[in-house]
């Protein structure tokens, strides 16, 4: 029986690890949230982890409060994080918290030998190099649950990994798939997170209507798999139903699908490298009857753009288009910005700020805050 840490335990991906982990017996050690106190304790009063932790501090008292009696042990903040990264404990990590705060958990599990599922693909983005150095210097796996990244990596099993040619990343296309970008100018916060095939939390599904989500797992895609830009084409596939796939010497393409739940990459994390049966719904080819797949609309679509753009580039730059982004989608949820001002916020902040070369953690925040302070300003 595995034992498994949850971070961002209260969001979609959190949610959906717990219900596998039950369905499967694995015992969860350790649970945390940002600010949802009221979810995170009655995940604890079902799991009866040995470590709790809220991430965001000014939430502790109201933990404290909520959880007395349950025998857990109370944590906070970005030092409560990184201890349960470590905990002796946790077996595997999952790191699903949204954003850059997931980098420094991360790099303390791979130190303390910890395995991670990694679903937080923005500490990639920014501290890829870090990152994948201190997991291959570590021997640490590192397993990815975006959907798009564990299907490559179930087409990679049982093939050798140098006799790949190239990879096809699936992108749904978002709620905004062909329209021209004269049509996005008045687009709603309501609209952007109406997405039409995955339920998740609101800073991916603008990610999603933006494109930028498939900028980042492009970016993250380079990283987990060692690739160069040519080797990675990306295809809009409206149905979410191929995840992804990837291409051979001999131009055999394989791929993998499934229906759109998250429950499936997640479940091939957490049990890798079983597959046992999944609380899904089956795939039904036949119900499905036609699977599209088209280009996408680089110019409409310039978050995906100047991904693509600050991956060559390389040092911060994808550091600083994640955090001018990070920035943009909570400028934009606030109703203080129109929706593609995002896309031009990305690509002004990988224009205009110096790149520099990521050496180490600080360098990371440091860009990581430039690009902030530069959206701030615009705004
Ligand atoms: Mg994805």
């Amino acid at each position: 029986m595995k034992q498994i840490a949850i971070l961002g335990s209260t969001g979609s991906i959190g949610t959906q690890a717990i219900e596998v982990a039950q369905m499967h017996g694995l015992r969860v050690t350790a649970l945390a949230a940002n600010t949802r106190v009221d979810t995170l304790v009655q995940q604890a009063r079902v799991l009866r982890p040995e470590l709790l932790c809220v991430a965001d501090e000014s939430h502790y008292p109201a933990l404290k409060e909520a959880a007395a009696g349950l025998g857990c042990r109370l944590l906070a903040g970005m030092e409560g994080l990184c201890e349960i990264a470590a905990h002796s404990t946790t077996e595997l990590l999952l790191n699903s918290v949204v954003g850059m705060v997931g980098l420094l958990p991360t790099l303390t599990a791979i130190a303390a030998h910890k395995p991670i599922a990694l679903a937080n693909k923005e500490t990639l983005v920014a501290g890829g190099a870090l990152v994948m150095n201190a997991a291959a210097k570590a021997g640490v796996p590192i397993l990815p649950v975006d959907s798009e990244h564990s299907a490559i990596f179930q087409c990679l099993q049982g093939n050798k990994r140098n006799q790949l040619k190239k990879i096809i990343l699936t992108a749904s296309g978002g709620p905004f798939f062909g329209k021209p970008k004269a049509d996005l100018q008045n687009v709603s916060v309501a609209q952007a997170l109406n997405h039409p095939n995955w339920s998740m939390g609101s800073k991916i599904t603008i990610d999603s209507a933006t494109l930028m989500n498939k900028g980042l797992e492009f970016i993250e895609a380079r990283w987990l798999f060692d690739l160069t830009p040519e080797q990675i084409e990306i295809v809009v596939h409206r149905q979410s139903v191929l995840h992804s796939a990837v291409v051979y010497q001999d131009d055999s393409m394989i791929g993998q699908m499934g229906v759109p739940d998250m429950k499936i990459p997640i479940q091939y994390a957490l049990l890798y490298p079983d597959r046992l049966p999944c609380p899904t719904k089956p795939l039904s080819l036949t119900d499905y009857g036609t699977l599209t797949f088209a280009k996408p609309d680089f110019e409409t679509f310039d978050c995906l753009t100047a991904c693509i753009t600050a991956s060559a580039m390389g040092g911060s730059a994808a550091c600083i288009a994640n955090g001018a982004n990070e920035a943009a989608v909570a400028a934009f949820l606030a109703k203080k910005i129109p929706f593609l001002r995002i896309g031009e916020l990305v690509t002004r902040s990988i224009e205009t700020l110096p790149i520099t070369e990521l050496t180490c953690y600080d360098d990371v925040v440091n860009a990581d805050r430039m690009a902030r302070a530069f959206v701030a300003e615009q705004l």
